[in-house]
């Protein structure tokens, strides 16, 4: 188990010791900044980093520490209750804070101020994780800069930011700032050879336009993946009984609803002659220019709206999903079947 939770995180290695050293020795600092680009890990790290002082087989960590010891610093054990909880997003002690549309507001920071006072509830700390602190507006970090001011004993503070400069210069000097790097491409491309069938130059290429950034790669082979997917039968299919069983499909995997959306836009462009580049499903071209023919452009527009709509619907209220996925279906073909 603690093996599945250490390959969460690709790369970092020397981060990682250094913050099983800290909780090793005791010595864990009121606040964190961890600096580096997007997708670069730290949230990952930072999750790892609650997990190493909330996991139960190590509460007793010894006072110091010397060479020898490091061969036995702490790990996380994956299997407590203290690590199941954070794997759960479920741990009572462990605060994520993220923008709230596009910046950390005033609010927020408040809420923290006002928790953060209290002892923990089951771990011997607090940790407080705040993602893009680089959102947040002067108001909140003046407001934060209290806290990190003076710290409460029983808490962490962890900033992330891809953007150090824009956080004032007394919100940085309080922190303890990790750096996150890039990871050399050939490394990435290795890692990358055995999460996804790709050969080595597949891999290469990956990790050579993902700048070494995991996160980029990972979600460009994630929808490189998906994008291998076949045209969606709705958009082929002319007989209204296939609206049952294609909703089920949908019903099945809620998240197709997203990506129908993208094959009707493919159709979309294809039919205004749209350069090519702005298409998603661009491997699937050749099928979709056999298909618009069959679709004008107000079927087109009427179709996405009618899956925005019935998405809409299934998220926000308590609506019956199943019919409503039928009802989307047969909309879709009927508006097909008017062939105009
Ligand atoms: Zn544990």
């Amino acid at each position: 188990m603690e093996q599945k939770n250490q390959n969460t995180i690709i790369g970092h290695q020397q981060i990682v010791e250094q913050l099983r050293r800290t909780v090793a020795s005791g010595r864990i600092a009121g606040a964190y900044l961890f600096v580096g680009p997007a997708g670069v890990g730290k949230e990952t790290v930072a999750t790892y980093f609650a997990r190493l002082i909330f996991c139960l087989q190590h509460k007793q960590s010894p006072e110091g520490l010397d060479e020898e010891q490091s061969a036995s610093l702490p790990s996380v054990c994956g299997t407590c209750l203290a690590c199941r909880k954070v794997d759960s997003g479920n741990h009572p002690d462990l605060q994520f804070i993220r923008p709230a549309g596009s910046l950390v507001k005033i609010g927020q920071i408040r809420d923290v101020q006002k928790q953060i006072i209290y002892e923990p509830l089951e771990g011997s700390r607090k940790v407080y994780i705040l993602t893009d602190a680089e959102r947040m507006n002067l108001e909140a970090e003046n407001c934060l800069l209290k806290t990190l001011e003076e710290p409460p004993a029983s808490s962490v503070l962890i900033l992330l930011t891809s953007n150090i400069e824009a956080l004032l210069p007394t919100t940085r000097s309080r922190c303890q700032i990790l750096q996150f790097y890039p990871m050399q491409t050939e490394e990435l491309a290795e890692v990358l050879m055995k999460r996804f069938p790709i050969d080595a130059e597949a891999a290469a290429t990956a990790a050579i336009s993902a700048g070494g950034v995991v996160g980029k790669a990972l979600t460009q082979l994630e929808k490189g993946n998906r994008l291998a997917s076949e045209v969606p039968e709705i958009l082929k299919e002319t007989d209204l009984l296939a609206a049952f069983r294609l909703a089920e499909q949908f019903k099945n995997n809620p998240e197709s609803l997203a990506e129908l959306v993208t094959w009707y836009r493919d159709l979309l462009f294809l039919q205004q002659e749209a350069p090519s580049e702005l298409m998603t499903h661009i491997h699937a071209l050749e099928e979709l220019r056999t298909i618009v023919p069959r679709y004008s452009r107000l079927r087109i527009q009427q179709a996405i709206q009618t899956v925005f709509h019935t998405k809409s619907l299934i998220d926000n209220t308590n609506t019956n999903a199943t019919l409503a996925l039928e009802v989307m279906c047969l909309k879709l073909l009927k508006i097909d079947s008017y062939r105009g």
